[in-house]
């Protein structure tokens, strides 16, 4: 209160809370100190759950993945400088994953600026290669509209990062409750109407909806791909009735499977090669051609492949040059082709040379899939404990747990062994192929989607990126079994040629290699968690068995021939 005119007062961190509430987030994640310690208490007092790390990059990492699971800009509070500094993790992930995300930094006082002052960073110039959007509140009466501008940018046209800069002094600045909801106000406003002004996405013309409509048709070997940018638009139920009423067979990239389920008679998941290497028209729904989709350039794919590509962003599409684009939302554009097709139905059919093609590829190389998965190698290779964590997760039926998945080989098998049967149950390490984001995928996946169990199935030295946060599984009692395949390494045992090993410090442990057989286990026996060492089919079982149905913070350890595998997984010709 003001004591000379008994005016109810508000501080900086208070209007930054209220804010955030009234725009609609009720969920942050971040560390907390100075000076934004006052900012996450605030925050909880308004309503918000505010899931505190021990490190801003898995912190960032989780909000990065709340944006995409929810389609609601995640949160992630940081302190200045060196907060900021591991926080742009997160943030480039939200970047490069395009995914709705906003990082809201403290900074140092702005008068003491260029003085050298505690944890003092430019970070507005920090922030600028992976930021969309970025501001700073100059004074509290900037904070609301700050706060929303920031907020919208992160979530229209294509998704993506932003940052808010909260300096000290204005956190501590003070306005009247009454002006305090005034400024939220009119913010409010002004903010929704113009950032959509500025990001208007052009409605694609029905003319290119019939010329897209007529390639599918006119094409002997059609393909429809889809992505992660589907997966965000929520596209599943368009897409599924554009394959089935078309009878195109499909392909998913890695985060987009799920939105038909990988079981369809249609995914042409386990014919990749054939089906990327000799389709004639692919119509690619919200994923790039970037590495993961070779560039959409030969060998991979034919020279004279016609892509129609659906995407949000028109710059993307641009680069491409394909021989057609959709700019728009993926579930918007799907259901104008899905309308056009109504009016003169078309359907390939089982017997269709192209589709028989392809299944019969996928037979095979299932049931030579199978072979290798059948049987029960100990010490575990990769493929016999995949095999018993896919006949657990299928035997839970849904809601299918969220699948998150990191790692070399453990990431590179599991992809091809662990189905994935609803949209938005897989996070993976993504455009940028990031080892690290496991644990805060796993509790932004807890905390997005509280009606499925989570399961991580990670390598030992994805794990160790941020192990620290099974404290926070722990403290926040989160549904969280992460299975940590242990093969002693980054790739696992010392793989270098002997003639390689020579100098001073030939005796040091290979640069690939950690403490074998590490307990990894007794670090969540630690905080109260359960932890489990498995090293045989049988015990596997009864660890997921248990920890399966307890639906609490467990870890599995899972003890692997640090010599299976290969160096680099499949991504070998680059390292
Ligand atoms: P993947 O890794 O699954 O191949 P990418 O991240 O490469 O997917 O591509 C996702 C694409 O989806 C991005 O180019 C992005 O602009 C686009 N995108 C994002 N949101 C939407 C949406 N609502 N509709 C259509 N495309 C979208």
């Amino acid at each position: 209160q003001n004591p000379e005119n008994g005016t109810v007062q508000i501080d900086g961190n208070t209007l930054v809370a209220m804010s955030l509430a009234r725009a609609g987030v009720d969920k942050m994640f971040g560390v907390v100190g100075i000076p934004v310690t006052s900012v996450a208490t605030r925050a909880v007092a308004v309503g918000i759950r505010f899931i505190a790390f021990h490190n801003e990059q898995s912190a960032g990492y989780a909000a990065s993945a709340y944006g995409y699971l929810t389609g609601k800009p995640g949160i992630l509070l940081t302190v200045s400088g060196p907060g900021c500094v591991h926080g742009l993790a997160g943030l480039s992930n939200a970047a490069v994953n395009t995914w709705p995300m906003v990082m809201i930094s403290g900074s140092c006082d702005q008068r003491d600026v260029g003085k050298g002052d505690f944890q003092e960073l430019d970070q507005i110039a920090a922030v600028k290669p992976f930021s969309k959007f970025s501001v700073k509140a100059a004074s509290i009466s900037d904070i609301p509209k700050s706060v929303f501008d920031a907020l919208a940018h992160a979530g229209s046209g294509r998704p993506g990062g932003c940052y808010l800069d909260l300096p000290s002094d204005v956190l501590h600045q003070k306005v009247s409750a009454a002006e305090a909801e005034d400024l939220i106000a009119k913010a409010l406003e002004e903010s929704s109407s113009r950032v959509q002004k500025e990001t208007e996405i052009e409605t694609v013309s029905s003319k290119d909806v019939s010329i897209a409509v007529s390639a599918l048709r006119q094409a002997q070997r059609p393909l429809i791909v889809f992505g992660k940018g589907a997966a965000y638009a929520r596209a599943e139920d368009s897409l599924r009735k554009l394959v089935e009423s078309t009878g195109i067979p499909f392909l998913p990239t890695p985060m987009g499977k799920g939105l038909v389920p990988d079981t369809h008679e249609l995914a042409a998941t386990a014919a990749r090669s054939l089906a990327i290497g000799q389709c004639d028209v692919a119509l690619v729904v919200g994923a790039r051609l970037n590495w993961l989709l070779h560039f959409g350039e030969p060998p991979k794919w034919s020279n004279d492949v016609k892509f129609i590509l659906v995407d949000v962003d028109k710059e993307e599409i641009e680069r491409r040059k394909p021989y057609l684009g959709l700019v728009g939302d993926a579930k918007k554009v799907l259901d104008l082709i899905n309308k056009e097709i109504k009016d003169d139905p078309f359907c390939l059919g089982k017997n269709h040379p192209w589709v028989e093609a392809i299944s019969k590829k996928v037979k095979d190389n299932v049931s030579r899939m199978e072979g290798q998965l059948a049987k029960d190698v100990v010490p575990f290779n990769f493929f016999t404990p995949l095999r018993i964590i896919r006949d657990k997760i299928i035997e839970l039926g849904s809601p299918a747990p969220v699948l998150v998945s990191e790692g070399a080989n453990t990431m590179d098998v599991g992809r091809a062994v662990l189905p994935q049967m609803e949209p938005r149950t897989r996070l993976d390490a993504g455009t940028w192929g990031t080892m690290g984001v496991g644990l805060g995928y796993c509790i932004a996946a807890a905390v997005a989607c509280p009606d499925r169990l989570v399961v991580a199935v990670e390598g030992d030295s994805g794990f160790g990126f941020s192990a620290m946060e099974v404290e926070t599984l722990v403290r926040y009692q989160l549904p969280v079994v992460v299975i940590v395949f242990n093969n002693g390494g980054v790739y696992g045992g010392d793989r270098r040629n002997p003639e390689e090993i020579t100098g001073p410090y030939k005796d040091d442990p290979a640069p690939t290699s950690f403490v074998p057989e590490a307990k990894y286990h007794v670090l969540m026996d630690a905080f109260g968690g359960k932890g489990y060492v498995v090293r045989d089919p049988a015990e596997l079982k009864s660890a997921l068995d248990e920890s399966f149905s307890a639906t609490k913070p467990a870890v599995i350890n899972v003890i692997i021939d640090p010599y299976a595998g290969a160096e680099s997984g499949r991504m070998q010709h680059k390292n």
